[in-house]
């Protein structure tokens, strides 16, 4: 029966992201998807900066910009088309080293991710099987799926599973767990267009139309794509909804009907839900497997690649050194809450555009002297996990610190760091990953503002320790050293 290092359920962006990663570390991989292809219609359209940042440590970013906008931000208006409040994304570098948010067509990213997979030869991918039985053993998982098209059966052992099998998962049925519902449940009405023209007068921001007889979405995409999307009354008919002379009678304001193509038309139940248990014995969940938010912030997707950038160098350490339960436990205390408060917030904002919500998007919003009132982007630090919780750098993504075209992230990739001011100067094991500080100045300002000596930063770009005296620096490393060779 074949073995195999990892077995991936599911090759929607989620999966396909962590092959990538785990393929960094050339361990022999088989990714199982039930479709014969990719999903060729979008559905995610925004990311951020801390997934460029992935997608930069996996080596697509010089062939997958070119499929992307810089995305400016969002508007909220009224029903009288008044802004009431504005989410604008600034055209600075963040400390990730990208812009803060992007627009893109899910498709062009889930090609560039299988196109960069076919460079690994201990990646295997079968498409048009179905995994229909996942079983926890003490030292391996095992696995039976169905060829669709031949209807065979094979069963095959894997040392870890992750289900990246999106909101129905046969991995967390498997695993016995249920989702939690966290209240938010809306049907709503999805319609992409290709404009034949490019029409000067449709905004480039997002527009969140806060209107409680039709709350609305429109989104500028990439090229000529935009999204309308508009939620629906419990009273009405879907059929009703989707006919072409509902939906052309709902553009008018914006469009006629000549002037774009409708690329599709579809209804979603937007909902919000986190998986009671991401973990079972050597079985993982993420993606939408583990978490569902409604899209108003665009970070759904997000999600799932912050869950595997976690979970991918914590299987990595796994399955170099030796099975450490206690650190893969880690895995949902350190990701569910930090997903829980997009899902939240995404929630409040829902609200907002349904023109029901009392509590404030975020507390991150200000008033200028008009009273214009603007938000500001979230970035909740990891949950309790690795590290000690009274560290208060513990859990925050460490910069990206570009010097002479050169980036830690790229020397050092994927792998842990000690990061040290220019002042130790006793030497280290070379066993340690670690980087002295020289010339970056950026660096040097950032760890004096920080008030550190040295920053243990962890594979995903997370700190997991901080050095307040140089005379630490030997005991923290030792305390570290597991994780820090
Ligand atoms: C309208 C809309 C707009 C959105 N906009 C955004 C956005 O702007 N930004 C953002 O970050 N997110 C957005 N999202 C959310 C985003 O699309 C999802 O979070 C993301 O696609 C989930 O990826 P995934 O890989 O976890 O799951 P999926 O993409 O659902 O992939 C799961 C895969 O598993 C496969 N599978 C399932 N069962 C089996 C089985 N038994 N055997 C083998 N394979 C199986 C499926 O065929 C599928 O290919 C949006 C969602 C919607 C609906």
């Amino acid at each position: 029966m074949k073995k195999y290092d990892v077995v991936i359920v599911g090759f929607g962006p989620t999966g396909g992201t962590l092959a990538n990663l785990l393929a960094l570390h050339g361990f022999s991989i088989l990714v199982l998807e039930k479709e014969k292809s990719f999903y060729p219609l979008p559905r995610a359209v925004h990311f951020d900066d801390e997934v460029m940042r992935v997608f930069e440590t996996i080596g697509i970013t010089n062939t997958f910009l070119k499929y992307t906008i810089i995305n400016k931000g969002t508007k909220f208006v009224d029903k009288k088309n008044r802004v009431i409040l504005d989410w604008p994304r600034p055209r600075e570098i963040t400390e990730n080293g990208w812009y803060p948010s992007y627009r893109f067509n899910q498709p062009d990213l889930e090609r560039e991710l299988r196109k960069k997979l076919k460079s690994y030869k201990k990646v295997e991918i079968k498409q048009s099987s179905n995994v229909k039985k996942i079983t926890n053993k003490k030292d391996e998982v095992d696995i039976i799926f169905e060829d669709i098209n031949s209807k065979k059966i094979f069963n095959i052992k894997s040392k870890y599973l992750i289900g990246c099998d999106g909101a129905n998962s046969i991995t967390r049925s498997q695993m016995k767990t249920k989702m939690k519902n966290l209240g938010f449940t809306q049907k709503w009405a999805v319609i992409d267009l290709i404009l034949k023209k490019n029409k000067k007068n449709l905004p480039d921001r997002t527009i969140q139309y806060s209107n409680p007889t039709r709350p609305a979405t429109y989104c500028r995409n990439v090229g000529k794509r935009r999204r309308w999307e508009f939620a629906i009354k419990k009273t009405e008919k879907i059929e009703t909804i989707l006919s072409d002379k509902y939906i052309w009678n709902f553009l008018k304001p914006w469009l006629k009907k000549q002037e774009a193509r409708m690329e599709r038309k579809t209804i979603y139940t937007f909902q919000s839900a986190l998986a009671k248990s991401w973990k079972k014995g050597r079985i993982f969940l993420a993606g939408d497997a583990a978490h569902l938010m409604p899209p108003f912030m665009g970070q759904g997707m997000c999600a799932g690649i912050r869950d595997v950038s976690n979970l991918a160098w914590k299987i990595s350490h796994c399955l170099k050194k030796k099975h450490d339960d206690k650190l893969l436990n880690t895995y949902q205390s350190e990701r569910s809450s930090n997903v829980k408060e997009y899902i939240e917030t995404t929630m409040r904002m829902g609200e907002f555009v349904n023109a029901v919500g009392k509590s404030p998007i975020t507390n991150n919003i200000s008033a200028d002297s008009e009273g214009k009132k603007s938000m500001k982007s979230i970035k909740p630090k990891l949950g309790r996990g690795l590290g000690k919780p009274k560290d208060k750098f513990r859990g925050n993504i460490f910069p990206q610190f570009k010097n002479n075209g050169k980036n830690l992230d790229i020397k050092f990739s994927r792998k842990p760091i000690l990061v040290l001011s220019d002042k130790f100067k006793q030497s280290l094991s070379n066993k340690i990953n670690y980087y002295r500080n020289k010339s970056n100045t950026k660096l040097s300002r950032y760890l004096e503002n920080v008030n550190c000596e040295g920053l243990i930063v962890r594979p995903d770009r997370f700190i997991l320790a901080s050095i307040k005296n140089l005379k630490d620096v030997k005991l923290i490393t030792k305390r570290n050293l597991k994780l820090l060779i």
